[in-house]
Formats: C-alpha cells, sequence, structure tokens
C-alpha cells in the first residue's frame, strides 16, 4: 500500500491534495488496499477551478477543428494505452479484464474520437428577415464538472469530457471514491495529446468533494452518474445557482421475452442484461418477464448456461464474473438474496463465493436467479445492482407492459421477439429513455443513451448531447431603420 497523494490533477500536472481526509482504494478482488488517497481541500477545489477558468479562456478561443484535432490524438493514445489502462480498471473495479480490454477503455476512446470528428461542425443557423437577419450559434457553457459512479470510470469519465470538450468547454472531474485512478491516467492522455493546460482537471474525495463542486458559483453544469438519491441532493445543491444538470441515474428495467422469441437469443439476452460486469450496469433488464408458454423451455437454458459461467481471478483472460465493488456493496447484494429468498424461489447461485485462489478475501457473489410472482417484491422492485436476475411471467401484451412501467425508474427496456409490428408497438408504449429489440446493453457512442421519469435527465452520448454542453446565442441584425414608436 502506498500513501501516493498526487492523485490530483489541475494546471496540466499531478499535484498532492491538501485535506487531511483520506480513503483508501481497494482492490475488491483481494481486499487489499492500493493506496491511501487523500482528499482534496476546499483550496485544491479553488485552484482546480482556476486552473478551469483559465484553460477554459484558451480552449474557447481555439478554432473547432484544431479542439477535434486534439480530442482525436487523445482517442488514438488512450487506444495505445488500452490493456495499461484497463489493467488499473480491473485492479479499481474487480471486473474481468476481458471485458476491461475489450470495452471500457475502447469505448471511451470512441467517445473521443466522435466528438472530435463534429467539433467543427457545431453550428448555427441563419433567419432572413426581409430588412434584418437574425442568427444562432453554439456557445460553451464555461466550467462543467462531471461526477463519476465507480462501475465504468474511465468510459464515464470520456464520455462526459469527450462532448464538454467538443463544445469549447473545461472540465473538472471528480471519479467515484472507490475508482480513483483512470481519470488521472485520462488527464495524462490528454495533455499529451496537446489540450491546454486547465482544460481537463481531476480532483478526489467522497461526496463532499462533490457537494464543493455542486456549490460552486463559478461552475455552469453538473453531470452526474449515480443513485437516484444523491442525483437528487445534486440537483437541489445545483439549483442555487441554477446550473444545467445531466443526471445519469438507477434503473431497475425490464427485459420482455415473447412466445415468438429466438430462445437462444433470449436466454443470451437475459444473460447479457443481468451478468455482464457482475451485474454493476445501470441499464440492466433485471426484471425478465417472460411469456407462461416458453418460461420452462427459457429456464432451462438459463440455468444451465448461468452455472457454467466462469467466475474467478478478475486478471484472468477466460474469467466471465468478477468481484463486487466492496465489502459494503457485497453485504447489501447478500441482504436482497437473503431477502429475494423470503419473497421468491432461488433457482441458481445465491452465494458469496470466497475460494478462488489468490482472491480469498474478494467480494464475489456467484451469479443468482429468482422466480419471482410478486412484481411489489423488494428483488423485482428495487436496484440491487449485483448479478441478480429475476423471472416474472406474463399472459397479455398489454398486461406486461403495465407491469414493465409499473415502477420510478424509466432507464432503458427490452424486447425479444420475432414479430417487428408487436415489438415497435411495445416499444412505443415503455416508459424507457432507451429501448432494444432483440439485443440488450448494445451503446455505441453515435447513439443517445439516458433516462426517463427518476432515473435520471438528459442524455450522454448521440449528437444529442452537445445541446447540453452549449447554449444558444440568439443574435438578430437590424439593416435598415428602427421602427421607432417614440
Ligand atoms: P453514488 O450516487 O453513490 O455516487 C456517484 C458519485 O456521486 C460519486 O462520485 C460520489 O462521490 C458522488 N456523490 C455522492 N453524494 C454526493 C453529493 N451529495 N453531492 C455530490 N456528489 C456526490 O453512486 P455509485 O454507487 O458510485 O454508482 C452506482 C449508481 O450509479 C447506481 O445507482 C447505478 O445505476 C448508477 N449508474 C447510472 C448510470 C447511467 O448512465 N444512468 C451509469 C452507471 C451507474
Amino acid at each position: 500500500m502506498t500513501k501516493e497523494n498526487s492523485f490530483l490533477y489541475y494546471d496540466g500536472a499531478r499535484r498532492s491534495a491538501t485535506s487531511h481526509r483520506y480513503f483508501d482504494n481497494i482492490n475488491p478482488a483481494t481486499g487489499k488496499v492500493l493506496h491511501s488517497v487523500r482528499s482534496a481541500s476546499d483550496a485544491d477545489v479553488e485552484n482546480a477551478v482556476e486552473s478551469a477558468r483559465s484553460g477554459f479562456e484558451i480552449w474557447s478561443a481555439m478554432a473547432p477543428t484544431e479542439r477535434g484535432r486534439i480530442l482525436r490524438k487523445a482517442a488514438d493514445i488512450l487506444r495505445s494505452r488500452n490493456e495499461e489502462i484497463a489493467r488499473i480498471e480491473v485492479e479499481d473495479t474487480g471486473k474481468p479484464l476481458t471485458e476491461a480490454i475489450s470495452v471500457d477503455v475502447l469505448s471511451g476512446a470512441d467517445a473521443l474520437e466522435y466528438y472530435g470528428g463534429i467539433a467543427a461542425s457545431l453550428h448555427g443557423e441563419h433567419y432572413d428577415l426581409g430588412n434584418s437577419f437574425a442568427y444562432t450559434k453554439r456557445e460553451p457553457l464555461g466550467i462543467c464538472a462531471g461526477i463519476g459512479a465507480w462501475n465504468y470510470p474511465v468510459q464515464i469519465a470520456c464520455w462526459k469530457s469527450a462532448p464538454a470538450l467538443a463544445c469549447g468547454n473545461s472540465m473538472i472531474f471528480k471519479p467515484a471514491e472507490l475508482t480513483p485512478r483512470s481519470a488521472v491516467l485520462l488527464a495524462e492522455v490528454f495533455t499529451e495529446a496537446g489540450l491546454p493546460n486547465g482544460v481537463f482537471n481531476v480532483v478526489q474525495g467522497e461526496a463532499e468533494v462533490g457537494q464543493m463542486l455542486t456549490r460552486h458559483p463559478k461552475i455552469s453544469k453538473i453531470s452526474l452518474t449515480g443513485e437516484v438519491g444523491t442525483g437528487k441532493k445534486v440537483m437541489a445543491d445545483a439549483a442555487k445557482t441554477l446550473k444545467h444538470v445531466t443526471l445519469e441515474l438507477g434503473g431497475k428495467s425490464p427485459l420482455i421475452i415473447f412466445e415468438d422469441a429466438d430462445l437462444d437469443e433470449a436466454v443470451n439476452g437475459a444473460m447479457i442484461a443481468n451478468f455482464y460486469t457482475q451485474g454493476e450496469i445501470c441499464s440492466n433488464g433485471t426484471r425478465v418477464f417472460v411469456h407462461e408458454s416458453l418460461k420452462a423451455a427459457f429456464l432451462e437454458k438459463l440455468i444451465a448456461k448461468t452455472q457454467n459461467l466462469k467466475i474467478g481471478d478478475p486478471m484472468e483472460m477466460d474469467t466471465q464474473v468478477g468481484a463486487l465493488i466492496s465489502e459494503q456493496h457485497l453485504e447489501k447484494v447478500l441482504d436482497y438474496i437473503e431477502q429475494g429468498k423470503k419473497e421468491a424461489k432461488l433457482i441458481v447461485g445465491g452465494e458469496r463465493c470466497n475460494n478462488i485462489e489468490a482472491c480469498q478475501e474478494g467480494y464475489f457473489v456467484t451469479p443468482t436467479i429468482f422466480e419471482a410472482d410478486q412484481d411489489s417484491a423488494r428483488i423485482v422492485s428495487e436496484e440491487i445492482f449485483g448479478p441478480v436476475m429475476t423471472v416474472l411471467s406474463f399472459s397479455e401484451e398489454n398486461e406486461v407492459v403495465r407491469r414493465a412501467n409499473d415502477t420510478i425508474y424509466g432507464l432503458a427496456a427490452g424486447v425479444f421477439t420475432r414479430d417487428l409490428v408487436r415489438a415497435h408497438r411495445v416499444v412505443g408504449q415503455l416508459e424507457a429513455g432507451m429501448c432494444w429489440v432483440n439485443n440488450y446493453n448494445i451503446t455505441p457512442v453515435e447513439i443517445p443513451f439516458g433516462p426517463y421519469k427518476q432515473s435520471g435527465i438528459g442524455k450522454e452520448n448521440g449528437l444529442a448531447t452537445l445541446n447540453a454542453y452549449s447554449q444558444l446565442k440568439t443574435v438578430y441584425v437590424e439593416l435598415g431603420k428602427i421602427d421607432s414608436p417614440y
């Protein structure tokens, strides 16, 4: 364990924090403390804000083509460091290396490349008004703050910084305290790519450091990825200075499998929707509604495939299920499983797994499936954020749509059917911001991803996000004489 303190980044370099508060950066696969990380103090946050202010002056005045070139160069550097950064993500998150190496860093690089490519295409409109005209232009907001969750640390940092920077903003990013390291590496990548000092900054700490950002009068926008409860607090704090907010929050998404679905595809879809990243994915389809005529066959295949999943040391390339993020989260997931045993039928898994060589102290839980018949059961209605799937049955389309929508959340939903007319009819009625037909959890950077209902506000990715990181200025130009009433 090191007492490394240079985990902040501003004015183009790593910096040491100066508060007297520390938090542990723990490897969830072993339970070992990797670093004791020092939190940012008020003064450190002020330094980061000042850095971001001076970075903004340079960056916002730069030609968008040049901004795009730097972002695309950062994408290339990030890709070239894929394995190194993926390994750090695995140490911090406990997720399997096979996932981190194929998704986490590369999907972050995709965002830098995509927004780098369109930075120069931001434009306004011209309005011909006869003897006058008007035009609009998209301008940056100023200093934006990104606050991340721990499940996809470097991807989240890229998904927030890429559109923010493409629009000419600067950013201060606070990673989740459980996964502090990859955001600093991203900052180094940006600097190497030629990003002016101060355009991308990193501060570290828990909720109180997040609050320093959400309450700071010089910060114009907050983009949070986190829990619904955190989203409400962040929005309330941001309201005091009327900041723009993007909130990407939790979910308990429905996955509907109709009687005509391809059975193997539906089983694979349900597994991807529940067990990837040990179930720690916000959009997971954890309420799996299967048509009653298909349920027995579906469960038979699902159980067999789930029991075959390889749970193990996340650094081994054949591991498919890694460790949960923390001991506290492990306890929460195990509590839900105990609760589930009272409310539903446990059919697979449901145990802590501590017989993995070199990882006996790790926070592993076997992939778990419950067969449930009560939509109101806690394991069916509350976000668990672990490898816990609930399978429910239904008989009618109208019934399943009503039950799928009967939740405060609205992040995502999935439908498996061979009947495309029905697929579109059903997704048209689902109260979810992201719907997949015959697949699940596919999030290429080109398509907007984001919530309905209490799963949050706004979008990430796609062209839609550019509007969330810029403001529209309208300019009226008189060509004739003022038609004065005076
Ligand atoms: P969390 O809400 O506990 O923390 C998220 C971040 O907010 C952390 O950086 C934390 O330090 C910070 N924070 C906490 N309280 C704060 C406050 N009062 N003011 C400012 N900042 C504060 O969430 P988590 O446990 O890190 O992540 C898991 C949650 O994130 C799940 O609910 C999951 O569904 C959600 N999530 C959503 C998406 C999405 O795109 N919608 C993606 C990933 C995760």
